[in-house]
């Protein structure tokens, strides 16, 4: 994934001063690049019996749907409040300042599904912890196998309050 991760671009100070942002759009726009990220996660989960992967807003359902047509698995997502249009569940969290809300549709699994999340980073770990929260309180017979990261920065901890549950990044900042 060296290769990969060097075409991952830095932008200072976006969307706010003292955030450095990963930029992955110049590796989704790289055939070879995006390819090899999501030939890498099929490796990883062929045999794994996945039937949802689940894509968290917004840059997660990139390689959410890429994922689940590469396993042969369906897709779900996790969104922001107020776009999905059916029944949903939700959670709310808390942020640096205030507070954030995800939700899921109601039908969003069948009982016995095993499933992989996946996002685009890994940060503070809040989100994460929000959407596995939100999944273990209403889906009881859902088997979350492991979540995936395109990129983990490492400095920030996340990992550290995701404990309970296995996380998979493909690469390190
Ligand atoms: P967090 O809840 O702190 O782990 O952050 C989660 C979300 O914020 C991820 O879904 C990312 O898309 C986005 N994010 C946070 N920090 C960065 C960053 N430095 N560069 C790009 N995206 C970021």
């Amino acid at each position: 994934m060296e290769s990969v991760k060097q075409i991952i671009r830095d932008i200072p100070d976006f969307p706010k001063e003292g955030i450095i942002f990963k930029d992955i759009t110049p590796l989704l726009a790289d055939a070879s690049a995006f390819g090899k990220t999501i030939n890498t996660l099929k490796e990883r989960y062929a045999d794994k019996q996945i039937d949802t992967v689940v894509g968290v807003e917004a840059r997660g359902f990139i390689f959410a749907s890429a994922l689940a047509y590469a396993l042969e698995a369906g897709t779900t997502l996790v969104r922001k409040p107020g776009k999905l249009p059916y029944k949903t569940y939700q959670e709310t969290y808390s942020l640096e300042y205030g507070t954030d809300t995800i939700e899921i549709h109601q039908d969003a699994f069948q009982p016995g599904e095993r499933i992989v999340l996946i996002d685009d980073v890994l940060a503070t770990g809040g989100t994460l912890a929000a959407t596995l929260n939100l999944i273990r309180n209403n889906f009881k017979n859902v088997e979350i196998v492991e979540t995936a990261f395109l990129i983990e920065l490492d400095f920030l901890n996340g990992r550290e309050k995701l404990k309970d549950t296995p996380i998979h990044s493909l690469i390190h900042f």
